[in-house]
């Protein structure tokens, strides 16, 4: 079925608990053979390091979990091939699935730009400058300060725009989201929702959707069930309910997924794991156009890889 999703965070699930397996791994969301069955093509592994690590083990950990991509999830299976371009992206082989690298948040880099500048050397394509929190970059949306990009922050960005790299505004602080605007060139929201739909703080308002329409960025509906309802009580209709939201902002091009598996211990119903894709995709072909579920499922976001 070809999808494409910007957001998942098994790399952070594998580094906590080193026994899980990539191919069948029970505890994962999304592991290989349920990837398999319901058609993945490519998938986006977030570097997310967890608040808990202290700040000076914080960029090793990171190297880490590049380090559990390469020899946990693309070495041992033929049928995984790693994506380090758009050329790459729009090349992978029938019956092979991309595996992407992405960074969550800036903290594994201080204040150290040359860190960063090794993340992307190592194919980190996407980069999201917070987590929910501040750091050398900008604030997150849950730090009350709510400050925007710091100098280092702008020229983190300015840095993404040399490289022909996303800057993710999924978690950033409003005053950072509007920042990044401007600043950036390449722009994704890997992992957000209609805050019109959803009053969750990480969601986006029609005003920051609008914005990221006419920039021509891609947005990755989420299945986080917080992100979905006020009440949690999500099912796959929720994100139909968030896809609709932002068609009729005039963003039905610039729609895709970023599931957020493996970062989430509430799921929807229906959406338990990467299988519930086959379930999301039935409903998809309900409402929408062979070429609009083709755009949602990934000809958005490779459209729009820098
Ligand atoms: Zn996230």
């Amino acid at each position: 079925m070809n999808i494409h999703d910007a957001h998942c965070d098994v790399l952070c699930k594998m580094w906590l608990d080193p026994s899980l397996s990539f191919e069948n791994g029970d505890g994962l969301h999304t592991n290989l053979n349920q990837m398999r069955k319901a058609g993945a093509k490519l998938q986006l592994f977030a570097i997310y390091v967890p608040e808990s690590v202290p700040d000076g083990a914080k960029f090793d950990c990171a190297l880490e979990m590049v380090d559990i991509f390469h020899e946990k999830v693309i070495k041992p299976y033929d049928d995984v091939v790693p994506v380090y371009s758009k050329e790459d992206a729009e090349n992978i082989p029938d019956g092979k699935i991309g595996a992407m690298l992405t960074l969550e948040g800036c903290d594994a880099i201080g204040k150290e730009a040359g860190r960063l500048k090794t993340l992307l050397r190592l194919g980190v394509r996407s980069v999201g400058l917070t987590w929910n929190y501040g750091n050398a970059t900008a604030d997150g949306i849950l730090e009350s300060r709510g400050a925007g990009l710091s100098d280092f922050g702008r020229s983190i960005v300015d840095l993404h725009n040399q490289h022909r790299i996303w800057t993710d505004v999924s978690h950033l602080s409003v005053r950072a989201f509007w920042d990044v605007i401007d600043q950036g060139r390449y722009v994704i929201a890997s992992h957000s929702n209609a805050k019109a739909i959803c009053t969750h703080p990480r969601n986006l308002d029609n005003q920051q959707l609008t914005a990221l329409i006419e920039k021509d960025s891609f947005i990755g509906v989420t299945f986080v069930p917080k992100f979905l309802r006020n009440d949690r009580n999500a099912s796959v209709s929720d994100i139909i309910h968030h896809i609709e939201h932002i068609c009729s902002l005039g963003g039905t091009s610039n729609i895709g997924l970023g599931s957020d598996f493996d970062g989430i211990k509430e799921v929807p119903a229906g959406l338990e794991c990467y299988e519930g894709y086959s379930r999301l995709i039935e409903e998809l072909n309900r409402y929408y156009s062979k070429e609009q579920v083709d755009g949602f499922l990934g000809k958005n976001l490779i459209a729009r890889m820098p």
